[in-house]
């Protein structure tokens, strides 16, 4: 089932008009609301904090003022998971009444037990965490089972009305051919696809299994080769972004296309990349500075390709070059022949070890307002 037409008028006014007004403007807005998860993936770079900030949530009211604040036509709830916060339905609605497009990002351990909370809507769409077929997932989060839990939550939620997509990461080491199957797979649940190459998280266990460029872009024309160019699934990425996975845009990202809002505050400069936060959207577009981050600029995006950083300039590349874009759409993605040249990384400024104060001064805070609660979690982990 794809995007409703309404939807994707409105998206597309939206993107527009902010494109004729000119200037930097968000498309969706990421809300992780809590950092606490049920699952300890080895490529998560969201759940390695400790336990008292863990337990901490966003609020109602906090996760409607970061919509109201940065006006994003859409949010994808992420986290941690989102299902172990016990106001979600309720923000949920928020979000609705508010005529924003919601994508509830699951591990789906919980969905059987939750679903009922929620109901169908042109709004609201299910994203399930499938990284690929049960040997690749199951690899993907460290624990037998969660594939069959997954595919069980998609039927389940499909046969209530739901819209459902499956949101899938992809590491080093990934074998295109069951990739293919994979979406073959998902094509018969009637299934969309979010796909994205994994980002090298500092926070993340593993630091080995990340692509490089040159690796994502052979490995995605793989895929693609396999699936007619990618026509063969539907995917909710926009066909210039895949293309551009394939190695045929050279694209700068446009990091504040999908600004993060945490319990910390707005994260500076992107969803990827922690280097700070903020406590208003106002101050993350204004007080950051833009032009020392992106590819070719800093060491730690060099390897970066994923969807959260090149939407937004797919987005603003379809709305410059409308018939490229029809055209990759129509004739699917290139998988064969040079590619296009990619950004010279050589001049890229060092990575930069940056202190991870926000983690001491938020332990403060939870300590100041109720220092026993703060001992007895402290005894407890
Ligand atoms: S399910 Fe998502 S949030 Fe939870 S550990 Fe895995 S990647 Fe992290
Ligand atoms: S290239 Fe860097 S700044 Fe741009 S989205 Fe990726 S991590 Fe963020």
């Amino acid at each position: 089932m794809t995007l409703p037409l309404s939807q994707i008028a409105r998206i597309g006014a939206y993107t527009l008009t902010q494109h004729i007004k000119g200037g930097k403007y968000p498309l969706v807005l990421m809300l992780e609301p809590l950092f606490r998860c049920n699952l300890a993936c080895p490529g998560c770079g969201k759940i390695d904090y400790p336990d008292p900030i863990l337990n901490q949530r966003m609020s109602y009211e906090q996760c409607m003022e970061a919509i109201d604040e940065c006006g994003a036509p859409a949010v994808s709830i992420a986290g941690g998971e989102p299902l172990l916060h016990k106001d979600m339905a309720r923000i949920v609605k928020g979000y609705i009444a508010k005529k924003k497009l919601v994508i509830l990002c699951t591990n789906a351990l919980l969905l059987k037990k939750k679903i009922d909370e929620y109901e169908p809507s042109p709004f609201f769409t299910w994203s399930i965490h499938l990284d690929g077929d049960k040997q690749m997932h199951d690899h993907a989060v460290d624990l037998d089972g969660t594939y069959e839990i997954a595919i069980d939550a998609i039927k389940l939620a499909k046969s209530k009305g739901f819209r459902v997509q499956v949101n899938c990461t992809v590491f080093d080491g990934a074998d295109s051919e069951r990739l293919a199957t994979f979406f073959d797979e998902m094509e018969s649940l009637g299934v969309e696809i979010t796909i994205s190459p994994g980002y090298a998280y500092e926070r993340a266990a593993d630091q080995e299994h990340f692509f490089n460029r040159e690796r994502t872009k052979k490995f995605f024309r793989d895929v693609f080769a396999r699936g007619n160019g990618g026509k063969d699934w539907t995917f909710t990425n926009s066909p210039l972004f895949l293309d551009f996975l394939a190695g045929n845009q050279t694209y700068e990202c446009t990091p504040w296309s999908m600004p993060l809002r945490t319990i910390f505050g707005w994260q500076k400069p992107c969803y990827l990349l922690g280097e700070g936060y903020v406590a208003t959207f106002k101050e993350l577009m204004e007080g950051t500075d833009w032009e020392k981050y992106g590819v070719g600029k800093y060491e730690k995006c060099s390897n970066c390709m994923t969807h959260c950083g090149f939407e937004g300039t797919a987005a603003t590349d379809a709305i410059r070059h409308p018939l490229k874009m029809f055209k990759v759409g129509r004739n699917g993605v290139k998988t064969d022949g040079p590619m296009a040249p990619d950004v010279d990384l050589t001049a890229a400024r060092p990575a930069e070890d940056v202190y991870s104060s926000h983690v001491e001064l938020e332990l403060a805070k939870i300590k100041a307002a109720d220092p026993e609660g703060f001992k007895r979690v402290q005894r407890a982990a």
